[in-house]
């Protein structure tokens, strides 16, 4: 096999290297880290504009949508590239937008999917509910329909990002008395309707995460995406975009582990000739290089023109406890020092592995439970019978 990518697109992805370099600085990483790895922020969105302006946030969409008709590929190796200097989460261009692509009308595609690929507009995920996480079909905030319009009760939770993007990317319930998967919809809300209140909810990674609790919010008609009712199957699909991780964050923590462990002196031998640390350091670079494999399969089946399915719940799985498996690493290999903060005099790797040890706790919890994404592996990709 063959992975290596043309001249062209060598060129492309040395163009973004330099570019991150010269762009992320230190106030921006910290910016995007203290709202969840968002872009949300001043800064954050002054980066994805320029970043945008080269093409680069959706490289394969179609040019008329405001992509460069590339490759997912490319694309994949791009958002790798951005991972590795500063992770951020992207929904409207990464989720919401393919799957508008895929099931939105003309006008929908007119409307949204050049200021996403322009990175003007941030959407934050409205999924989850205190009585629906793992099975979204128990959603029950309700949109009734106004003629042109939509009226919204209910309540979310673990709405990420809600509190700095513009719009919801909603999942509701149009049509009670229908059986399920045959009564939702997917709709765009204005985040700054009347009637919207968001709450923060803080993360043990220490980023915040919200309820957001609708009361009487009126929803234009236009903002309804694709078919009413078919709802369950668009959300289906945005989570198959967004079960893809790209793990720059964690390969470059890697690296910086491995420096470390070459550098550090423990009781006048080297880290690096411990023989646990190196069988612990070689398993997970096997397995990153594992992941790269299962990663740009993914790309491979978007290229074919289809929606990987059960191969997203394979990586998001693999990636996210391959997450915790470097950062429990990372401790073993820091010792007392990995449990200190950014800030601390004596915080080995500016506090890197503390962070990312919390952080990569909720990594397999959200985008659906490892436990959900085994039973997807077990249903879909092996075929066995459902319970
Ligand atoms: C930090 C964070 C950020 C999040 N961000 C967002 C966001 O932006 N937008 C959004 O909509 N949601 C978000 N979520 C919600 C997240 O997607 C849900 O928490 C997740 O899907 C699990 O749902 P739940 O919390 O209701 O747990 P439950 O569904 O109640 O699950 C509880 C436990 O039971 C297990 N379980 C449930 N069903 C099964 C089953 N059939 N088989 C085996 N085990 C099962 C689960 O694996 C889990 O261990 C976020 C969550 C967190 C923690």
């Amino acid at each position: 096999m063959d992975f290596e990518f043309s001249p062209e697109e060598q060129k492309m992805l040395q163009e973004v290297r330099a570019f991150l370099k010269s762009e992320i600085t230190p106030e921006l990483k910290a910016e995007s880290l203290a709202i969840g790895y968002c872009y949300g922020g001043q800064l954050g969105r002054e980066f994805v504009r320029k970043f945008a302006a080269n093409g680069w946030l959706v490289p394969n969409w179609p040019n008329e949508y405001g992509g460069l008709g590339a490759s997912a590929m490319l694309t994949f190796a791009i958002k790798e590239e951005l991972a590795y200097i500063m992770p951020l989460i992207f929904v409207a261009a990464h989720m919401a937008g393919p799957t508008i692509l895929h099931f939105g009308s003309e006008e929908m595609k007119k409307q949204w999917l050049l200021p996403i690929a322009r990175g003007e507009v941030e959407f934050a995920l409205g999924y989850t509910e205190p009585w629906a996480g793992s099975d979204l079909s128990a959603l029950t905030i309700e949109a009734v329909d106004q003629g042109d319009h939509f009226i919204l009760n209910g309540q979310k939770t673990f709405n990420t990002h809600s509190h700095v993007a513009d719009y919801h990317w909603l999942a509701t319930i149009t049509d009670p008395d229908a059986k399920r998967y045959q009564n939702m919809s997917m709709m765009i809300v204005d985040l700054k309707s009347p009637g919207i209140t968001i709450r923060p909810l803080i993360t043990m990674a220490g980023w915040q995460t919200n309820e957001v609790f609708y009361d009487d919010v009126v929803v234009p008609k236009e903002n309804l995406v694709g078919e009413m009712n078919q709802g369950f199957y668009y959300l289906m699909a945005a989570l198959d975009y967004e079960r893809m991780f790209p793990m720059g964050g964690y390969r470059r923590l890697f690296d910086e582990i491995v420096q470390y462990a070459k550098e550090t002196v423990v009781d006048g031998q080297p880290l690096s000739k411990d023989p646990l640390i190196r069988q612990k350091l070689a398993q997970l670079a096997i397995e990153l290089e594992a992941n790269n494999l299962i990663f740009y399969r993914l790309a491979h089946i978007i290229d074919e023109g289809k929606i990987p399915n059960y191969e997203t719940s394979m990586q998001k799985l693999f990636a996210t406890e391959l997450a915790q498996r470097i950062t429990n690493t990372g401790m073993d290999v820091l010792g007392l020092y990995g449990q200190l903060k950014k800030g601390s005099k004596w915080a080995a790797l500016s506090g890197q592995v503390e962070h990312r040890y919390r952080w990569s706790v909720v990594e397999t919890i959200y985008a659906g439970t490892s436990e959900i994404q085994r039973n997807i592996m077990a249903l879909r990709g092996l075929k066995l019978p459902s319970k």
